[in-house]
């Protein structure tokens, strides 16, 4: 094992986790908030057409 550059991707940090509400891997858990659909930020599913993924409520699994 070698210490220096290659190792440095190890101690990346998870920004995003998985959302409760809309299921996607877009909960900034240092913000607090999901960039799809705007949880911890918005009551309101956040809707931007501009955006071309499809954003449901409903969860994955
Ligand atoms: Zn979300």
């Amino acid at each position: 094992m070698s210490k220096g550059t290659p190792s440095a991707g190890k101690m990346k940090k998870q920004t995003h986790g998985v959302c409760r509400r809309c299921g996607r891997k877009s909960f900034n858990r240092s913000k607090g908030k999901c960039s799809a659909c705007g949880f911890g930020k918005t009551k309101k599913l956040k809707n931007e057409n501009w955006k071309n993924k499809t954003i449901t409520g409903d969860r994955k699994d």
